[in-house]
């Protein structure tokens, strides 16, 4: 018989396929699966108009066949099966071979790519089988015929016979060599598990024969020292469980199905901490099912940790991670989501595809984010354990990508509250807020404790204000890119004017200011370009000095880039503030310049320190201390 040539491009991807590299080979039982599942949705549906299909709705289904001596697997199934034209075009050629690239061809990564992602549909069963037969029986003819092919060199279509409707397709295993093993997929537990990761959900039957032990039955005279004999049998055992749980109603799903799916599929033995069962109809369907999980995992924030939903269409796994589902700030949600719209193969536009689930993903950020809304009102405990979790994500969320989505995540942050002593929101902060006050005041550390002991904390909190404690290193990035909540500024207590005072300590003040110009001026001098200015301070009490910082980058910040990687590290303009109400400064008035330049040292560095900024000679620090005794 002649053997048919495969169309160009078809032997091209053959070739590819045949001489894969691809390490994932198990991928063509799920597209020889969707394809059964495809071609018995076919026939079903007919069945629903056309009383002669002759099969009932619980009669489909798709077998696989192992054989070992035979070195087969056969995979049938009782669908619309193929005429002799269908066999010769569908499997000749590839279907609107239009979108494969074959332009690249240099670019293996990429098909690599193409496989893994949505597959090449029939071809692949070359990546494990030396030849593929094929015998197929459309519905409406009582002639069979067989597709025969080794590979690129072509192939051949002959009559056969076939009692049944459908497609019957074995594939002979390649023989094992030192880099691959292709027996194993002549095990059942291999196959059995390939077709639970992949097809679990295609909605018909997928059966196989198990072999199974029993213990043969006990003869009636069976005494206490009888012992039990066994034997081997085979039982047809359905593999996929066929109903997705994304594809039940919410209201018809228990906790525990919900859990145990979670902690079975993403591998968590903690239950999660929030179910988020959602779907959406219309221009595009889909159903997803998420989680929040109550710990984060422990590679979280580090770069090994990879985000993204599992997609599936039509039930059928396409891709175990995808990125493009899941913003970075949501980055911790676990889930799938399967949407019938998503075609497994790659026939259709690529662009297509990242329009839809650009789609998807947009909807599915607004779900996460209302649920975390809701959560964070009607239980504060559960959320404020997420947020130790996952906190420090939603805030680098804030101010990524020059604040994108502050707008988005503004109302899913909180802090510690000075006033309050618990997290609060900034909606709760700017609502309890007097009318005549000005600002959101925030002080940036490293700990809650210390920040509270900040001679400037004391001036807020005496004035009646409230105070945001900021204790992580993103926090005051991230206010800095809201710039305001509601209209009103943040404003660092250790940053420019705090506006606090009344008109009479203001004046007061500048007062103070005029008359110890030439003070100042010698103090700051004395600092030599160490600051930027020497000002009579409107924000301390008990304290002699402090150091603030003029311009949008604060002492905290500057901390915080000096201990990041790099050179060129940016500082804060500095000011040093003096407490004209202090003895120290009564002293400063009449203390000679050799003097002055001294106590002006001493009176920096421990303004540093008390900011948690290193002193800058230590040992001259020390020095000048001593002297003072
Ligand atoms: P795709 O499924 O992406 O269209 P394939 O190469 O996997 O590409 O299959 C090509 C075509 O062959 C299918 O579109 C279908 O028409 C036909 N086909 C494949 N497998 C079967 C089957 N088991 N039963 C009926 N038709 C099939």
């Amino acid at each position: 018989m002649a053997k048919k040539q495969f169309k160009t491009e078809s032997k091209k991807l053959m070739d590819l396929m045949i001489n894969s590299i691809y390490t994932n080979k198990e991928i063509f039982l799920r597209e020889l699966i969707s394809n059964a599942s495809d071609a018995i949705d076919k026939l079903y549906f007919k069945s629903l108009t056309d009383s002669t299909v002759g099969i009932s709705k619980d009669d489909f289904g798709i077998l696989i066949t192992l054989d070992k001596d035979a070195r087969t697997i056969k995979v049938s199934d009782n669908g619309i099966g193929m005429t002799r034209d269908e066999l010769e075009n569908n499997l000749g050629t590839i279907a609107r071979s239009g979108s494969l690239d074959f332009k690249n061809e240099n670019n293996t990564d990429d098909k690599i790519d193409i496989i893994g992602q949505f597959g090449v549909g029939f071809y692949s069963a070359f990546m494990v089988a030396s030849k593929v037969t094929v015998v197929s029986r459309a519905f409406g003819s009582d002639e069979a015929y067989l597709w025969e092919s080794s590979g690129a060199d072509g192939y051949t279509i002959s009559e056969t016979t076939k009692d049944s409707l459908g497609t019957e397709i074995t594939m002979t295993l390649k023989p094992d060599s030192d880099d691959e093993n292709y027996s194993e997929f002549l095990e059942e537990y291999r196959i059995s598990g390939i077709i639970k990761k992949y097809s679990d959900y295609v909605r018909y039957p997928i059966r196989m024969y198990r072999e199974k032990t029993r213990e043969k039955e006990r003869p009636a005279d069976a005494g206490e020292d009888y012992t039990p004999e066994y034997e081997t049998y085979t039982e047809l055992e359905t593999v996929n469980s066929m109903i997705p749980l994304w594809k039940r109603q919410a209201k018809d799903v228990t906790d525990e199905e919900y859990f145990g799916f979670y902690k079975d599929k993403f591998m968590d033995y903690s239950d999660p901490a929030k179910v988020i069962h959602t779907s959406a109809e219309g221009a595009i369907s889909y159903n997803a099912l998420m989680f929040i999980p109550s710990r984060a995992p422990y590679d979280y924030y580090t770069r090994e940790y990879e985000k993204g939903l599992q997609l599936y269409t039509s039930g059928v796994m396409i891709m175990d991670k995808c990125a493009d589902l899941l913003p970075d700030h949501f980055s911790f949600v676990k889930g799938v989501v399967d949407s019938q719209d998503l075609s497994l193969n790659i026939s259709r536009e690529m662009l297509q595809q990242d329009r839809q689930l650009g789609i998807i993903r947009r909807n599915l950020e607004k779900k996460i984010k209302n649920e975390l809304k809701s959560m964070l009102t009607a239980d504060r405990d559960k959320y404020e354990e997420f947020w130790k979790n996952f906190g420090r994500q939603i805030k680098f969320g804030c101010y990524n990508s020059f604040g994108q989505n502050s707008d988005l995540l503004k109302d899913l942050l909180i802090f510690w509250s000075a006033k309050e002593n618990k997290m609060i929101t900034l909606d709760e902060y700017v609502t309890a807020m007097g009318s005549e006050q000005k600002y959101i005041y925030y002080a940036a550390g490293d700990t809650a404790e210390r920040l509270a002991k900040l001679p400037a904390a004391r001036t807020v909190l005496d004035k009646g204000c409230d105070l945001l404690l900021l204790s992580e290193d993103v926090d005051e990035f991230c206010l800095q890119v809201l710039r305001e909540y509601n209209e009103k500024q943040f404003k660092n207590i250790n940053s420019g004017d705090l506006e606090l005072e009344t008109e009479d300590e203001k004046k007061a003040a500048d007062k103070a200011s005029e008359e110890s110009k030439d003070l100042l001026d010698a103090v700051r001098k004395a600092l030599d370009g160490k600051v930027k200015d020497v000002r009579i301070s409107t924000r301390l009490k008990e304290h002699p000095v402090c150091i603030t910082a003029d311009g949008p980058l604060s002492i905290e910040m500057e901390k915080i880039l000096a201990s990041m990687p790099g050179d060129d590290k940016p500082v804060s303009d500095k000011v040093l503030e003096l407490n004209a109400n202090h003895p120290v400064f009564e002293k400063l008035k009449t203390a000679d310049p050799d003097k002055l330049k001294k106590y002006a040292g001493i009176l920096y560095n421990q303004a540093r320190i008390i900011e948690g900024l290193p002193i800058e000679d230590p040992v001259e620090y020390t020095k000048d201390v001593c002297d003072l005794f």
